[in-house]
């Protein structure tokens, strides 16, 4: 769990003892990088590892093998997703719940089939314990190994998706109808699902909603206003786009209410506790005019003089984040009601040349400031350049080929017979396929343009 907070620049984000781990600029990059990334993998990744560490028709766990190759890639795929998992407990609990909804997403299917499955149910819960902690195991943190070297640190979410699993198939009631009834959920609801899919799921539909509420390279609804493009996005997905947040109003200092939790020094002393333990009867004054009693007056006046040194640094919104959704969510909102204010000002466009979004910094603006890999300049001052070179180098393929063509048609059809012509236009045809492939490696750089030129002036067919 994190918490974030917006500003006018950006966001922070802090971990449990206030300590900023990252922080986002107006730019939104790390949003833009994120819907960019490609995260299919993740699904195969964890599919293979799971199968390595236990045969999935059996459940049996297999023999102990160091190799964990799968779970490090897995770990490193989520790294360079987003700095919202540079946290390694946010990468944790990411792949934690994947996996235990991929176990339930294995069971319920051996479920479904009952009847060529070697498993029996309803299962136990140390059986289900034993196996989600073995698999478990390779992605704990540091400090899970350093603080509970036993792993208990799985146990409540062992705990949790065994009771999803009995929640999903029904042995235990999922909602009570009025009448009395128990309602079961559906098997067949669990069909065609793959692992890390709510990962998979998160990442399109936050680059569906920054597409349709923010792209303006788009010619269809590039030039609509945000409340517009909204309201087509509601009614064409027939959906508002939920997320649950806590919220709470924060100080731009820890208080000292937070403080005591880590602050060895009024641990010890515990002198402060005492200070507001006093004061308990001030949870009265909002009713009536109260004296405050002597005994409390001194204590009144060490607190009002302790919080003397918040008096400056302002209030925020602060919220609680337990998912990337959340933040990512808060994020394109953010975005969303600047740019309700500032109008065209703010412009996010796609890259011309690198494809990704970027803020435009005057709404003509074609190329992002990003260097891409290959590259040792940013897209803004070569991108010009490479389009310009690649619709040269097109145009000069295209001629090519268009010389090549014309040749070869005017042979076939000074076919002697109906048979040859047939037989020619056969030829003709796969010449085009195979000419078609050879510019397509040309684009690609797999052949340079002289191979390509002598190809197409010395083909026959
Ligand atoms: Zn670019």
């Amino acid at each position: 769990m994190v918490y974030v907070r917006f500003g006018q620049d950006g966001y922070k984000v802090y971990d449990q003892l206030k300590q900023v781990i990252f922080s986002g600029d107006s730019n939104h990059e790390s949003l833009f990088d994120y819907v960019a990334k490609d995260v299919s993998e993740l699904t195969q990744l964890l599919e293979d590892y799971v199968a390595r560490r236990m045969d999935i028709s059996t459940f049996e766990l297999k023999e102990y093998n160091e190799d964990y190759s799968e779970a490090i890639r897995i770990k490193n795929v989520l790294k360079n997703l987003h700095p919202y998992y540079n946290c390694s407990f946010n990468v944790r609990d990411t792949i934690i719940n994947a996996l235990g909804d991929y176990i339930n997403l294995l069971l319920i299917q051996a479920q479904y089939e009952r009847g060529t499955s070697t498993i029996s149910f309803p299962i136990e819960y140390e059986w289900y314990k034993e196996r989600f902690v073995e698999l478990g195991i390779p992605f704990s943190t540091e400090e899970d190994i350093t603080h509970f070297p036993d792993t208990p640190f799985l146990t409540p979410q062992a705990f949790e998706y065994f009771s999803r699993f009995n929640e999903a198939i029904g042995i235990a009631p999922t909602r009570r109808k009025e009448s009395g009834y128990f309602e079961i959920k559906e098997l067949d609801a669990y069909d065609n699902h793959e692992a890390f899919e709510s990962v998979i799921e998160t990442h399109n539909e936050i680059h569906r909603l920054l597409f349709w509420l923010l792209d303006q390279s788009n010619s269809l609804i590039g030039s609509l206003s945000i409340p517009q493009r909204l309201w087509i996005y509601q009614n064409v997905f027939k959906k508002n786009f939920v997320k649950k947040v806590t919220q709470r109003l924060a100080l731009a200092t820890p208080t000292l209410y937070e403080d005591k939790i880590k602050d060895d020094e009024i641990k010890k002393e515990n002198a402060k506790e005492k200070l507001f333990s006093s004061l308990e009867t001030l949870r009265w004054l909002h009713l009536e005019e109260q004296e405050i009693l002597p005994e409390e007056g001194e204590a009144f006046e060490k607190v009002l003089e302790l919080s003397s040194q918040y008096s400056s640094g302002g209030i925020y919104d602060e919220y609680e984040i337990t998912d990337i959704s959340q933040l990512l969510f808060l994020e394109i909102l953010q975005i969303a009601k600047n740019k309700q204010q500032l109008g065209n000002k703010l412009t996010i466009k796609k890259c011309q040349y690198c494809n990704m979004y970027f803020i435009a910094p005057r709404s003509n603006a074609l190329y992002c400031n990003r260097i891409v890999s290959g590259e040792d300049k940013p897209c803004s001052k070569i991108g010009a350049k490479r389009l310009h070179d690649t619709r040269i180098n097109s145009s000069e393929a295209e001629k090519l080929y268009r010389t090549a063509y014309n040749r070869h048609y005017a042979y076939i059809r000074n076919a002697v017979s109906a048979e040859a012509m047939d037989r020619n236009e056969r030829k003709f045809k796969d010449w085009q396929v195979e000419a078609k492939e050879n510019i397509q490696e040309y684009d690609n750089g797999t052949i340079d343009f002289e191979l390509l030129s002598n190809w197409m002036q010395n083909s026959s067919i």
